[in-house]
């Protein structure tokens, strides 16, 4: 069995999710636990906490990922912006841990042109994250797409976050990786075959350990390999490809044991998750 899934809204309430779950027919989603587009957010009250509780148990969903909102970036280098992002994700440790939600995706960030303070004030934030974690979460940093300045692209830069994290007090209780197989690609780790993929996955393993990547985001790519675009393409539409998802899905032990999370493109009277999910179910073997 796979946790197959998808990045669900919450529009009209947080326990609203789980909804969009039964509609989609999944076992695993990924939520925004607050509005992602701007720093303001409403603070969870116990009706909500109450309703999310009593849907999770209703659906029998125990695999729920969070998404960090788009604006906190927690290598930046200006000292305001930094403040807030780490408010942002010590609030949604909190928050997820009074939801029941075990998983915190985190992107790692941006440094703007000034690595050396980025990767310190990375590391404060890994310091105070752990200092405060509560024990039913997991923090999640998910690699990037090799974009200008960013951090946590490479198999190198994920090796040297995940020794910084143990230094602090992660271990693998609290703290793992999110894996996004278009950041991935972008990034340099060719996808686009079976063989390469394997290949990549080899020296993401030797870096890190594959054991320590708790989710996967599942989304094909617009751009081609090392292009250090972010796009996410549909399933089968983009330059990593359907032979590639296939190997992925039935010959790793990562995709199934892991929440496999669609953030693909929902097309105004075009493509959405529930044909990037007809297509993995049909390439999947149960
Ligand atoms: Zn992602
Ligand atoms: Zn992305």
């Amino acid at each position: 069995m796979h946790y197959l899934g998808a990045h669900v809204s919450i529009a009209g309430g947080l326990h609203k999710a789980f909804n969009e779950a039964r509609k989609l027919d999944i076992n695993t989603f990924q939520v925004f636990t607050r509005n992602p587009r701007g720093w303001k957010f409403k603070p969870l009250d116990d009706d909500i906490i109450a309703k999310f509780h009593h849907a999770k148990k209703e659906s029998g969903i125990e695999k729920i990922v969070s998404h960090m909102p788009y604006l906190p970036n927690p290598c930046s280098p200006d000292l305001e912006q930094f403040q807030k992002s780490l408010e942002a994700l010590l609030e949604e440790l909190d928050r997820c841990s009074k939801l029941g939600v075990p998983f915190v995706v985190m992107h790692i960030g941006h440094h703007k042109g000034q690595a050396e303070k980025g990767w310190k004030n990375f590391k404060i934030a890994l310091e105070r994250a752990f200092e405060v974690i509560p024990s039913n979460v997991m923090l999640l940093a998910e690699n990037s797409a090799g974009e200008r300045n960013s951090i946590g692209t490479t198999p190198e830069d994920l090796q040297k976050i995940l020794a910084m994290a143990e230094e602090l007090g992660g271990n693998s209780r609290n703290f793992g990786f999110c894996f996004d197989t278009c950041h991935a690609h972008a990034g340099g780790a060719d996808l686009s075959t079976p063989e390469k993929f394997a290949e990549a996955l080899d020296t993401f393993h030797d870096a890190i350990d594959l054991s320590r990547i708790q989710v996967v985001h599942l989304n094909d790519a617009k751009a081609p390999p090392g292009s250090g675009l972010d796009r996410h393409e549909n399933i089968g539409d983009g330059t990593i490809g359907i032979e590639s998802f296939k190997w992925f899905l039935n010959e790793t032990d990562l995709a199934r044991r892991v929440p496999l999370i669609l953030e693909t493109p929902i097309r105004k009277g075009g493509k959405s998750h529930v044909d990037d999910l007809r297509i993995l179910r049909k390439i999947v073997q149960t």
